[in-house]
């Protein structure tokens, strides 16, 4: 499938917008990493997928650049506080879930970053010290990557923010090459 298709496939699906970038643009920020360890979203030391246990901001950045390129692909949500759990919640739930059967469709390898961490099992086989139940489908989270998501919505021509009542949510997904 060309990338044009890619990113025809991601809106004919429901995603507001997609847009395709270079993973050599994408910027990543390591003193965004103490945002993880505040562990608002509950994640921290209790998902292979979030900090500590997915890897220094440097492996992380590593494993991106490992693909050439990426598609952008955001999702737009009636949500009026960004604060509240019980909102934001399960509209990156279902963001993940439309990123997975997104990747399904387009069918190319590659590398997914999610909205939130990943939510595959519950919990995580870490806490039962289990080995990861699904390593194939795994999947990071931007924060947990360290990407400035807004600089990258700059570079991709999208609104990071879209004003009072409305949350935009963003994923990636990396393809294309492997360069390593
Ligand atoms: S797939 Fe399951 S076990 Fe693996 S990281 Fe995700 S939640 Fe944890």
């Amino acid at each position: 499938m060309d990338e044009k298709k890619l990113v025809d496939l991601a809106v004919e699906m429901g995603f507001a917008n997609a847009a395709l970038v270079d993973t050599r643009d994408i910027e990543f920020i390591p003193a965004f990493r103490p945002l993880c360890e505040e562990n608002l979203c509950g994640k921290y030391g209790v998902n292979y997928c979030c900090p500590p246990d997915c890897g220094t901001v440097a492996e992380m950045e590593a494993r991106v650049r490992r693909w050439p390129r990426a598609i952008l692909l955001q999702t737009l949500w009636d949500i009026d506080d960004p604060l509240d759990e019980r909102q934001t919640k399960p509209a990156k739930g279902k963001h993940n879930k439309l990123t997975r059967e997104w990747i399904d469709r387009a069918g190319i390898p590659g590398l997914m970053i999610g909205a939130s961490g990943c939510n595959l099992c519950n919990p995580c086989a870490i806490v039962e010290g289990k080995p990861c139940r699904f390593p194939d489908k795994k999947f990071s989270c931007m924060s947990a990557y360290c990407i400035f998501v807004q600089d990258l919505t700059d570079k991709c021509g999208m609104e990071y923010d879209c004003g009072p009542g409305v949350q935009a949510f963003f994923s990636l997904y990396c393809f294309g090459e492997p360069v390593y």
